[in-house]
């Protein structure tokens, strides 16, 4: 579903991906770990190309994304991203910030984007929260709405950019929750994030990043019982 060959990414003269490597299969959950600045945000913008790449090839869904001819838009539909501030349109209802994209980029009338909507609410366990506004929420319920936004254009792929770090501590469970559903209903996922409990439950494989680099790329249950890299074990000894 995901191909970086020999990836590199510059910003001026500082790399901040040096050579990547990395393949993800249809349906596998990768999550992303590393410091601070190590280069995981830009590695995932890459995968939707909020990011060019300087070098190398990225493959996503079978589109190349070096080739500067695709149609961007076209491919950024089967891509949904979740990021830390959950960016959703103040001045629009709940309803409203789903069904906007469907109808524009999909073509839906505005009646199927509204049951659309409405059968993702309830997934994410918050269909009595429709009509209010974005403001009205609590932090982690904006968020199953940014999530809820994101599925509502059934993506083949779902992208996480550290998204419960903006959460006050309560709400963070009820995140995570909606994210581990998806990921045991099959769907491709690639998340950043610094929760440890849910990256060991929920993860077939963790890809540790420090200074642009992958520095080691595990399944879950080895990484956790033992990372072979020593700057690995030492982010993890900080952090539990
Ligand atoms: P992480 O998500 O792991 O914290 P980022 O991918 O955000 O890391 O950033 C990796 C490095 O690239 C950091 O040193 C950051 O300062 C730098 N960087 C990120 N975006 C830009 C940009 N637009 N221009 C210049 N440097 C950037
Ligand atoms: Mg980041």
């Amino acid at each position: 579903m995901i191909e970086f060959r020999e990836v590199n990414k510059a910003y001026g003269s500082f790399q901040v991906l040096q050579n990547i490597n990395l393949r993800i299969e249809e349906g596998e959950v990768v999550v992303i770990i590393g410091p601070s600045g190590s280069g995981k945000s830009t590695l995932l913008r890459c995968i939707n190309r909020l990011e060019t790449i300087s070098s190398g090839e990225l493959i996503v869904g079978g589109t190349p994304l070096h080739d500067k001819k695709i149609d961007i838009n076209r491919f950024r539909r089967d891509i949904g991203i979740v990021f830390q501030h959950f960016n959703l349109y103040p001045h629009k209802k709940v309803i409203d910030n789903i069904t906007l994209a469907p109808v524009k980029v999909l073509g839906l009338s505005k009646t199927e984007a509204k049951e659309r909507a409405l059968s993702y609410l309830k997934r994410v366990g918050i269909a009595d929260k429709a009509d209010s506004y974005p403001s009205q929420l609590s932090g982690g319920q904006q968020q199953r709405v940014a999530i809820a936004r994101g599925l509502a254009m059934k993506p083949k792929i779902m992208l996480f950019d550290e998204p419960t770090s903006a959460l006050d501590p309560e709400m963070i469970g009820e995140v995570l929750d909606v994210m581990r559903d998806l990921a045991h209903e099959g769907m491709t996922m690639v998340i950043v994030t610094h929760e440890m409990g849910f990256a060991r439950e929920a993860a077939d494989r963790i890809v540790f990043m420090d200074n642009g680099q992958i520095l080691e790329e595990a399944t879950a249950a080895d990484f956790f019982r033992e990372p072979r890299e020593e700057r690995a074990r030492l982010f993890l000894s900080r952090l539990i």
